[in-house]
C-alpha cells in the first residue's frame, strides 16, 4: 500500500535576502499562504530558515497544491511523505511511495541538512538505489531519471519527495508596498496588476465609469477581472470613480483633439488623491508603448507630468502578443474582450493628437475649475473590498 503524502515542502523564491529582511519575506509568505488556503483549517505551516512545510493533516493533496502554485514567493514545492531521520525509516518510506510493479528508470538524490546525521548524502543514494535494484526492474538513470527520489534529512524528521513542482516565482505580495492600480476592463491592466502584484506589491485598483455612457455591464466587468486576480493576493480593494461630469468638461472646454490627453490627466490627478489616501507609494498602469495615441512617449510626458508619484508600467515593452499570453494563463483574457464600452472608448474623438503639448494641455485645463471636480471624483468614488469567494461593500471608513 503506497505512502499518501502528507506534507507539502515548499522552497522559497528569490531568496536572497539576510537577517531582518529574510524573516519579514517568510512571515508574508506564510500570512499569505493562510488567507489563500482559509478553507483548509486543518493545514499547519512550519517555517524553518530555508523552507516551509505544510502538514496536510488529511486535506486532499491537489487542491491544495492547486492554490500553493499561485502564491508568489515561492520558486518550488514537492508533495512529500515525512518519516524519523533514520535509515531505516527512509528506506521503508521509499519502498512505500514508490509503485516498482512497473519498470521506470530513477535517481536518488539526496541531501544532509543535518551533518550529525551519521550516513552522507553519497551513501544515502547507493543504499536507497540498491534496496531499489534489489527489489525491482527498475534502472539507474542519472541524466534523465523518469523519477527522482529527493531525500532531505533534518534534524527532526527526512522528507522523501519524487516532485518538484514550479512555484509562481517572484516576492510575497505586500512585502513591496501598495500602488494604486489603474484598472480598465481591457486587456493590458489586469495584466500589469499580476505582474505588479508578482514583484511584492499589493494593489488597490481605480476605475472610471461614466455612466450612463457606460453601463452597468461595462462596470460588473471590471469587477470580474478584479474578482479573477484577487486571489493572487488574497483580495482587492476597487475604487469606482464617477467620472462623467468631468469627462463632460472636458469635451465642453477643450478641442475633441485633446480629450484622451486630458481625461488621462484628469485620471492620473485623481489616481494621486486616492493613493495618497490609501498609503499607496506608486501608481500603476497597463500602458505600453506606441500601442495607442495615447500612449506614445509624447503623450506619456505630458500626462506623467501632473503627478509626483512613480508611475509603474510593467507591460510598457511589451508586444500585445504577450500581453494576451499572461492574460490567458492567469485567465483574465476571456473576460476582457467582452464587447463592453469604457469610458475612454466612448469619447474616442477621431483624430487624437499623438504628439500633445503641455502648454495646450494647461493652457485649455485653465478654461474651467476642473479642482473642485477631481476632489469630488476621488470623495465620490465607490470603494469594493473584493475577496475571491464574495464582494463586500464598504464606505468611507476604509479611508
Ligand atoms: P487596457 O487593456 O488596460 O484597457 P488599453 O490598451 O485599452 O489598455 P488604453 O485604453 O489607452 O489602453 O488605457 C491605457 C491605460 O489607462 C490602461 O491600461 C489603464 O491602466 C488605464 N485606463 C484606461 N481606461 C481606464 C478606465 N476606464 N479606468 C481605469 N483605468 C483606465
Ligand atoms: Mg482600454
Amino acid at each position: 500500500m503506497p505512502y499518501h503524502y502528507d506534507h507539502i515542502l515548499i522552497r522559497y523564491g528569490e531568496l536572497s535576502l539576510k537577517g531582518k529582511n529574510r524573516k519579514n519575506f517568510i512571515q508574508k509568505l506564510k500570512d499569505n499562504l493562510k488567507k489563500a488556503l482559509a478553507g483548509f483549517p486543518d493545514l499547519e505551516y512550519v517555517t524553518e530558515y530555508d523552507r516551509m512545510y505544510l502538514y496536510l493533516h488529511g486535506h486532499e493533496l491537489d487542491p491544495v497544491c492547486g492554490i500553493v502554485g499561485k502564491v508568489f514567493g515561492i520558486s518550488s514545492f514537492s508533495p512529500a511523505i515525512k518519516v524519523e531521520p533514520t535509515m531505516e525509516e527512509i528506506l521503508g518510506g521509499v519502498e512505500h511511495l514508490l509503485d516498482l510493479s512497473t519498470p521506470k528508470t530513477f535517481k536518488v538524490q539526496a541531501r544532509r541538512h543535518d551533518k550529525l546525521f551519521p550516513v552522507n548524502s553519497d551513501t544515502i543514494n547507493r543504499t536507497v538505489a540498491g534496496m531499489i535494484l534489489r527489489g525491482s526492474d527498475w534502472k539507474v538513470d542519472v541524466h534523465n531519471p523518469e523519477v527522482l527520489i529527493m531525500i532531505e534529512v533534518r534534524q527532526d524528521a527526512a522528507y522523501i519527495m519524487t516532485d518538484k513542482i514550479p512555484g509562481a516565482g517572484g516576492f510575497p505580495v505586500g512585502i513591496g508596498g501598495r500602488a494604486m492600480v489603474l484598472l480598465s476592463g481591457g486587456i493590458d491592466s489586469p495584466v500589469a496588476s499580476y505582474l505588479m502584484m508578482k514583484r511584492g506589491v499589493h494593489i488597490e485598483a481605480v476605475h472610471f465609469a461614466a455612466p450612463p455612457y457606460t453601463s452597468a455591464d461595462a462596470r460588473e466587468k471590471v469587477l470580474k477581472l478584479a474578482k479573477l486576480i484577487a486571489p493572487y493576493q488574497g483580495d482587492i480593494v476597487v475604487h469606482v470613480v464617477p467620472f462623467t461630469t468631468l469627462q463632460l468638461a472636458i469635451y465642453k472646454n477643450a478641442p475633441e483633439s485633446y480629450a484622451i490627453t486630458l481625461m488621462r490627466r484628469m485620471m492620473m490627478r485623481i489616481a494621486t488623491g486616492l493613493a495618497q489616501r490609501r498609503h499607496c507609494l506608486a501608481i500603476g498602469t497597463g500602458e505600453s508603448v506606441g500601442q495607442v495615441a495615447s500612449q506614445t512617449l509624447e503623450s506619456m510626458y505630458v500626462i506623467n507630468n501632473v503627478t509626483n508619484m512613480p508611475i509603474l508600467r510593467p507591460v510598457v515593452c511589451m508586444d500585445k502578443v504577450e500581453i494576451i499570453n499572461i492574460a490567458r494563463k492567469i485567465g483574465t483574457y476571456e473576460t476582457s474582450i467582452l464587447p463592453f464600452e469604457d469610458c475612454c472608448t466612448i469619447f474616442t474623438p477621431k483624430a487624437p493628437v499623438t504628439k500633445p503639448k503641455l502648454e495646450k494641455c494647461e493652457e485649455y485645463e485653465k478654461r474651467w475649475d476642473w479642482k473642485e471636480m477631481v476632489e469630488d471624483c476621488i470623495n465620490m468614488a465607490e470603494t469594493i473590498r473584493i475577496t475571491p469567494a464574495e464582494t463586500i461593500d464598504e464606505d468611507e471608513d476604509l479611508f
